[in-house]
């Protein structure tokens, strides 16, 4: 829980002064009314004091910014969009109060390069503004994502984000190039130049992906694009159980153009319905919902609904051609985390568990969690993604626990892929051998001796 927000600081402040001349005085947030929007996370189940907000405008100011805190000893917590889901991007309620870096300022998009299908862009780049900016020349970028209008590039690559269209593009580290990032010590490495093949030593685009803020500061990245696919169909089926959800999922992946499979239920589907107010999608209610989209350089609505005729365990289907119409489907997942959220500060697990153990994991998952809280599974099914959502816990870490031990005895993952942030950290071992830690943890220690990047997260302090 949150214990404060916002603490102001003294004026006179030296490394606020320092700060300014960096980045000029209104890059320097101290009013707790100003920086109380970064001390929070989305979910409210966040958040910590502050020393202050910086915002830098560029490579070079990140980096001084960096030299700055480290020469005063002073954490840095890197932050985009903040909409992570697991406090990794905000204070801690407790410990020294720390900087948070805001890398929204980082805007810039630049040219497609049209050869090798890649854009550089700082990592403040929304999501959904470098879609709406390579649409024209007919790309696109593979990830996809609820948050899209407000999630940045960067924050993408250090939670290396999933999404939606993970079973067709991968997820974020699979659809990044290259990137430019400020090290603890306040060097730049650019691994811009997105070479596709560069044996030379260490992975460190793939090491910085996914590791939260707590390695080095991403400035600019170089993205991979795809082709915009120009026609889509989406389909809402409604199933007896995820297992019927399974049957066709396996069939459905036969299609080229299959980009998306999100499953929810009739609970979730209550839920959403009434805080979006939206009508019934079908006359009856059904036990599972499984969305799915197609997407391709053809219309791919005649192969869908070939399979869809043939898979005699969908109870009832809409189909949805147009943009609008497919929105329109898509809401009633998409809006389960903000619909969720409205009820309460949510208990949220990200976890994976293997396919065949998905619908014992599930019920099990209701079965433990029946009278201590009111539970929401909703998820993408092509990787075994259950995004677990209970409300109204009173003993969320004991819940935590027990079913993060039931993830790992079926071989899941803790953090599919919201990470491990300061939520999951206790739990690391669960998914992570004692030696797999220790390397971790010679990583961190390699890279920041002193610890000053994202202290917390990841690993317990
Ligand atoms: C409605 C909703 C739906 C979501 N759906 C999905 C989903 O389907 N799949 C998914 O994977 N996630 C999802 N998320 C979680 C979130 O959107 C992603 O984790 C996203 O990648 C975070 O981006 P951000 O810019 O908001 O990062 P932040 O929240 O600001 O930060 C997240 C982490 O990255 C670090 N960080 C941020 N920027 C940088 C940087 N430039 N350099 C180094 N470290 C940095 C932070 O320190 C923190 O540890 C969802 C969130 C919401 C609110």
């Amino acid at each position: 829980m949150i214990t404060a927000l916002g603490f102001g600081i003294m004026s006179g402040d030296v490394l606020v002064e320092r700060l300014q001349k960096i980045v000029g005085a209104s890059g320097v947030l101290t009013d707790p009314a100003l920086t109380a929007s970064y001390t929070t996370d989305f979910t409210g189940g966040f958040g910590g004091p502050v020393r202050l907000v910086v915002r830098p405008g560029d490579t070079a100011e990140v980096a001084e910014v960096v030299r700055a805190c480290a020469a005063d000893g002073v954490p840095i917590i890197p932050q985009g969009g903040n909409t992570g889901l697991v406090g990794g991007g905000v204070p801690a309620p407790a410990g020294p109060a720390p900087v948070v870096l805001s890398l929204t300022r980082l805007t810039e998009i630049g040219p497609v390069d049209p050869i090798a299908r890649q854009i550089t862009v700082g990592a403040g780049v929304p999501l959904a503004t470098l879609r709406a900016a390579i649409r024209d020349q007919g790309l696109d970028f593979g990830v996809d994502l609820a948050a899209r209008d407000s999630a940045t590039i960067g924050g993408m690559i250090a939670t290396n984000a999933g999404g939606e269209r993970v079973l067709r593009h991968g997820t974020t580290r699979a659809c990044v190039a290259g990137i430019e990032a400020v090290l603890p010590d306040g060097q730049i490495i650019d691994r811009l130049a997105g070479l596709p093949k560069d044996n030379t030593g260490f992975d460190l685009t793939g090491l910085l992906a996914g590791s939260e803020g707590t390695l080095a500061v991403i400035t600019r990245a170089r993205l991979k694009l795809t082709p915009q696919l120009d026609h889509h169909v989406a389909a809402l089926l409604a199933l007896d159980s995820i297992g019927d959800a399974l049957t066709a999922l396996v069939r459905l992946r036969e299609l080229p153009s299959l980009e998306l499979a999100e499953f929810f239920f009739a609970d979730g589907l209550d839920l959403v319905r009434a805080h979006a107010s939206l009508p019934a999608p079908f006359r009856e209610t059904y036990a599972t919902y499984l969305l799915v989209e197609c997407a391709g350089r053809t219309d791919p609505s005649d192969e869908l609904m070939a399979v869809l005729e043939e898979l005699d365990t969908v109870r009832d289907a809409a189909v949805a051609m147009t943009g609008p119409d497919r929105r329109r489907l898509a809401a009633y997942r998409e809006l389960h985390t903000e619909s969720i959220n409205a009820q309460g500060v949510p208990l949220k697990l990200d976890v994976t568990v293997p396919m065949h153990e998905l619908e014992r994991f599930l019920a099990d998952v209701r079965a433990l969690v029946e009278g201590r809280a009111t539970p929401y599974l909703f998820g993408h099914l092509a990787e075994g993604n259950i995004h677990v959502n209970l409300i109204g816990a009173a003993d969320p870490e004991a819940l935590a626990d027990e079913v993060l031990h039931r993830v790992a005895a079926v071989g899941g993952s803790i953090s599919a892929e919201h990470g491990v942030g300061r939520a999951k950290t206790r739990w690391l071992g669960l998914s992570r051998s004692a030696a797999e830690i220790s390397a971790m943890r010679a990583v961190k220690s390699a890279l920041d001796p002193q610890g000053i990047l994202n202290p917390g997260v990841i690993f317990s302090d």
